[in-house]
């Protein structure tokens, strides 16, 4: 099967390492949130992407799901003796890909491309595209005012209360190339248990991605669990933006793009409500989602695969 995956971090890359580690491998595009991309050090720093090709990679710090294993903090350690920014936690080995980023940038390359390369060092089989080479970053409008991404999410670990986002400059930028490709050949596009706010939305309103996938089979994966997010400010946000947090409120928020939605088991009193919501009917899947060791992952990706072939031969 040929299968495009749209990831941010956490959430996202286990989900897509769940489908890259499936036996056989479907065909696997990720297009990957670079809403979250910033700027420290005078260094490019993309973290979903670099989660994303972390997991794919079997490289990443297990026990948060972000940044490299076997990590060294020699340098981090330096920084705060000196008394400059700390908030934000760069490893040694992780320093390395943003300093060959940030240089392949300086002189003109693509992020996609640099990306491209990268995953081949890694022996990353699938194909890792960032939703755009143009930089698009997340606002955060909040009760203490605008702010860039990770100042709300990591300098001020989502406190402030959310208002809305703007994704900047998302109305001239385009997909990368390949993207509206993979798209159209693919069998079957899968929204990765990620932040819909943060994480999709920006993928969403990259001119082109939203149109293209409107054609296709779409399945989601609830990353609200029970009411909260496995990880992250994504109930908050729902709370914030005056909806209660629910994997309801997800099938909601992304609307007639699904045909096909999955939910955790403990949500399956949910079931009904989903299947018969007012807009199109949705094809409602209850499976363990919560994916806490790598095998969680690829039997959750099998399972999504085989809701998805279902929802295939129905059509
Ligand atoms: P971030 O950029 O690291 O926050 O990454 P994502 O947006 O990809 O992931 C955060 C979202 O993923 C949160 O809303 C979590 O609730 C959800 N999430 C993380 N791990 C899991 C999991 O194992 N299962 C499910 N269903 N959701 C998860």
């Amino acid at each position: 099967m040929n299968i495009v995956a749209l990831a941010g971090g956490v959430g996202g890359a286990k989900l897509a390492d769940g489908l890259a580690r499936l036996n056989p491998p479907p065909a696997l595009t990720v297009i990957v949130n670079t809403g979250d991309d910033f700027n420290l050090f005078g260094l490019h720093i993309s973290p979903d992407l670099d989660t994303v090709c972390y997991n794919l990679a079997g490289m990443e710090q297990r026990n948060t799901g972000w940044g490299r294993a076997d990590e060294g903090w020699d340098v981090y350690q330096e920084i705060q003796k000196l008394g400059g920014p700390d908030w934000f936690r760069l490893g040694d080995k992780d320093l390395a890909t943003h300093l060959e980023r940030t240089r392949r940038l300086g002189s003109g390359e693509p992020l996609s491309k640099i990306t491209a390369d990268f995953c081949r060092v890694w022996e990353i089989d699938p194909a890792v595209l960032p939703m755009s080479d143009d930089p698009v970053p997340t606002i955060v409008l909040t009760d203490q005012g605008e702010l860039a991404f990770q100042d709300y999410f990591v300098k001020l670990s989502c406190e402030p209360a959310v208002t809305g986002f703007r994704f900047q400059g998302v109305e001239n930028s385009q997909p990368t190339p390949g993207i509206l490709q993979a798209i159209q050949e693919a069998d079957l596009i899968v929204i990765c248990p990620s932040n819909p706010w943060v994480s999709i939305e920006p993928i969403l309103a990259v001119p082109g991605i939203r149109s293209a996938l409107e054609e296709k089979l779409v399945l989601a994966i609830s990353p609200i669990i029970a009411g909260e997010a496995v990880k992250g400010p994504a109930a908050k946000m729902y709370l914030e933006m005056g909806i209660i947090p629910s994997a309801t409120a997800v099938a909601k928020h992304y609307g007639n793009l699904l045909d096909g939605f999955i939910i955790d088991k403990q949500d399956e009193g949910l079931m009904k409500v989903i299947i018969n919501r007012e807009t199109h009917p949705l094809k409602v899947f209850c499976a363990d989602t919560w994916m806490k060791t790598r095998e969680d992952r690829v039997r959750l990706a099998g399972e999504v695969l085989d809701f998805g072939q279902q929802i295939i031969e129905e059509v």
